[in-house]
């Protein structure tokens, strides 16, 4: 008897065996088989590929740096034909003979130099090859192999130079390097289960491995791939080791097992900083950096698990970045303090309170797979839901559909829907009104509290609200403080409607309340908990230049200050713009200059905590109406010329005291949003 197993079956069962209609048994699963040999300092490559492709009519893409020199199956010749191209890359169609399991193609040529101008969004892009003996990278969207399905098995041979070192994503099946140092390094790779891709890197590398012990799974292979000086600098392999290893053993334990057996930190010769299956590929600069460590190692290792474990179809959003930037990055600050938790949730905020209206994608249309400045509000959002989404179910539900989803999903392409059946089995409820209007719907809530207002009720207080938000409305439980004889007691309010009017209990007359002072709804922030930090006066479109002091010496140094912060030159304004226009203003002089002019426009003086530190101080100041004003005050013209180096970086702070170039101290303002004063309804 003879089974057909169809495509879609067949990627969800790698290993079985099909059995085709004309008899023939073939391994079912499309996979590669790939000899390479590459020598980076001439850029020359070439392959030999034995590929099981899906389907029978089998297109391919490749770089246009790279020719099919030979084509057969089963030892008979085949024909590849042009199908098109897309920029730099070419399509090409194989008609593969009845009955014959695999194509071998022969095929090589001169890759890409290296090219130092990319940044980390550039080499994500994928589209470039590159070649250089200070490091080679080969992206899986840069076309250097013909792709048998979108996901498949592979087995990499790679060989280069002996004076550098080569890998590919997976377990390290054999590694030589003749001796005597004039052959070549040869290693040779497997990836058993469905990967979506292959990226091949070479670089002059040291490779350095420690061997990490498992209860379950067997010992995972730690290595770095260092250039020379990176290697010698002490302390920072067994670093990055060792803090490798610590990440593995927290997410093992928080989702399952690592599904693997190497991980390796790999430095390349430009910025880049991203994961892929058992290896993060790390800008060697950016290596060196002490924070790199307690941040991006663990992001990077926790994508082996989302994004690389279980894989994202960005046609239909990116649930990967929001999940990983919520198990490491906020997860690290959570455990730092709540305090910079909520610096994190800020920032989301923050960023996504300066995009206009109606420019942010939902997230259910969220594809990008891109870091930067574009992305930052849909993966703020994105991290977001999961904060909200472990509020409403609770820490021990979110845990289980963590583990759950791990558990279904682990090398299989999914989405958001997914996501939400593991967390609605997890819950044991409907979330469809959660993950429905904060995936489908752009932007964010705007709720306030229109009226509050209390009435003596048996020996309690009946404490009554009003809640409008904006139309539509969206199904929220909201934080609520409310402040009784100067105590700070949360509560917690459930709102649906453009309008609604909530009451409870509470035991004596309260003086005020006030929404979600501790952000953890994603929302339209108003101006009372966006505290001002320097960046708004950096990317300003029309900035304004006061001085505060009448000395040649400190007004060019104001100048010229000014310059180096604004992104845009400012323009050179008196003391009144202060209380004019609404475009920011930065007001710079000397101390007495700059209180004399504070008082005169009915500012607020030098914040009590700057006063009398330092040789400089820099301070916003958080105003309902008028001009955004920042401040810049220094003891004299030599102590405002030394902020030249420094304040730009300084971006996202409220304030900040400097002693000559260095910064004693830094902070952003408190702002927990309006406290609603409680009208006594007796
Ligand atoms: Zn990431």
């Amino acid at each position: 008897m003879t089974v057909e197993v169809g495509a879609q079956a067949l990627l969800a069962l790698p290993a079985v065996l099909a059995v085709i209609a004309s008899g023939v048994v073939r391994a079912a699963a499309p996979s590669l088989e790939l000899d390479v040999e590459l020598d980076p300092g001439t850029r020359r490559f070439h392959a030999v590929a034995l590929v099981a492709p899906a389907a029978r009519d089998f297109r391919f893409e490749l770089h246009q740096s790279l020719q099919v020199t030979a084509a057969s199956a089963d030892g008979k010749t085949v024909r590849v034909v042009p199908a098109g191209r897309e920029g730099p890359i070419f399509a090409w169609q194989v008609q593969m003979p009845a009955g014959a399991a695999r194509l071998r193609l022969e095929y090589g040529g001169m890759l890409p130099a290296l090219d130092r101008s990319l940044d980390d969004r550039g080499v994500l892009q994928g589209l470039p090859l590159m070649a250089s003996s200070e490091g080679s990278f080969l992206s899986a969207a840069g076309a250097w192999y013909p792709q048998p399905a979108p996901l498949f098995s592979y087995r990499v041979t790679v060989s280069v130079p002996d004076d550098q070192r080569a890998l590919v994503p997976g377990r390290l099946q054999s590694e030589s390097l003749p001796p005597g140092g004039s052959g070549r390094y040869r290693a040779s790779f497997e990836f058993a289960r469905p990967a979506a891709g292959v990226d091949l890197m070479a670089g002059p590398w040291v490779i350095r491995e420690k061997i990490m012990p498992r209860r379950n799974g067997g010992p995972v292979r730690l290595r770095t791939y260092f250039p020379r000086e990176l290697d010698a600098i002490a302390g920072l392999v067994d670093g990055y080791l060792d803090d490798t290893r610590r990440y593995l053993e927290l997410y093992g334990e928080e989702i399952g097992a690592y599904p693997h057996t190497e991980f390796s930190v790999v430095a390349s010769p430009l910025p880049t900083g991203f994961g892929m299956a058992t290896l993060t590929y790390i800008g060697a600069e950016v290596l060196k950096l002490p924070f790199i460590r307690a941040t991006s190692l663990g992001h990077e290792v926790l994508h082996n698990w989302w994004g690389n474990g279980v894989y994202v179809d960005y046609s239909r959003g990116n649930w990967s970045e929001g999940l990983t930037t919520f198990m490491a990055d906020y997860a690290y600050k959570e455990r730092e303090s709540g305090e910079a938790a909520r610096a994190m949730r800020l920032a989301w905020l923050r960023d996504f309170a300066a995009v206009p209206a109606g420019h942010d994608p939902s997230l259910a249309s969220f594809r990008s797979r891109i870091h930067g400045a574009a992305a930052a509000v849909g993966y703020g959002k994105s991290a977001m839901v999961f904060v909200m989404l472990r509020d409403v179910i609770g820490e021990e539900a979110f845990r289980r559909g963590v583990r759950a989803f791990w558990e279904e999903h682990r090398f299989r392409t999914a989405s958001w829907s997914d996501l939400q059946a593991a967390f609605e089995k997890a819950a044991g409820r409907s979330l469809a009104s959660f993950f429905g209007q904060w995936l489908n719907r752009a932007g964010g809530p705007a709720v306030t509290i229109a009226h509050a207002g209390a009435k003596a009720e048996a020996g309690k207080v009946r404490l009554t609200l009003t809640v409008e938000q904006v139309a539509p409305a969206y199904t929220l439980r909201l934080p609520l403080e409310i402040v009784i004889s100067g105590r700070a007691e949360m509560r917690s309010i459930d709102v649906g409607r453009q309008r609604d009017v909530v009451t409870m209990l509470v035991d004596a007359m309260p003086e005020g309340v006030r929404l979600d002072p501790e952000l953890r709804v994603w929302r339209v922030l108003d101006r009372a908990q966006l505290p001002p930090i320097l960046r708004q006066w950096v990317i300003a479109q029309a900035p304004r230049l006061a001085q505060a002091s009448g000395v040649e010496d400190v007004r060019e140094a104001a100048v010229a200050l000014a310059k180096r912060v604004f992104e845009i030159p400012p323009q050179p304004v008196s003391q009144d713009a202060l209380n004019m226009g609404t475009e920011p203003v930065m007001l710079m002089g000397l101390h007495a200059d700059v209180d004399a002019a504070l008082a005169h426009a009915g500012l607020p003086p030098r914040p009590a905590s700057l006063a009398g530190h330092g040789s400089a101080q820099v301070w916003t100041i958080a105003r309902e109406a008028g001009p955004p004003v920042a401040v810049v005050s220094a003891k004299d013209a030599e102590a405002l010329r030394a902020l030249l180096g420094p304040l730009p970086h300084y971006g996202a702070q409220s304030w900040l005291v400097f002693d000559g170039r260095r910064a004693l101290d830094r902070g952003v303002w408190p702002a927990p949003g309006r406290l609603i004063a409680v009208q006594n309804e007796r």
